[in-house]
């Protein structure tokens, strides 16, 4: 840091009405989709039909409910195979 950089006394980040909101929100869509961060068996995401990049540990769920990043060895009740010849 330069001597000629200010110093602003902003206080400790602390979560906003917003992130209030969006914490919420996502946990009821988890709660819906019984999202758990841990695969239920032979079944996760990663070998799920809504996910979107099979290469990638994380990446985007398109199921109509969800809409939401995932982790490859996450699951949720809404799992399903991905056909063979698809
Ligand atoms: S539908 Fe469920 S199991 Fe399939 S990728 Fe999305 S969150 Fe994972």
């Amino acid at each position: 840091m330069s001597e000629t950089t200010p110093v602003y006394d902003v206080g400790a980040p602390e979560p906003q009405p917003v992130d209030e909101e969006l914490s919420m929100k996502l946990g009821h869509l988890a709660e819906d989709a019984i999202l758990r961060a841990k695969p239920n068996g032979d079944e996760k995401c990663s070998n799920c039909l809504y996910y979107l990049d099979t290469d990638s540990d994380l990446t985007y769920c398109w199921h109509p409910k969800l809409r939401i990043l995932v982790g490859g060895d996450w699951w949720c009740q809404w799992w399903e195979e991905i056909e063979e010849d698809a």
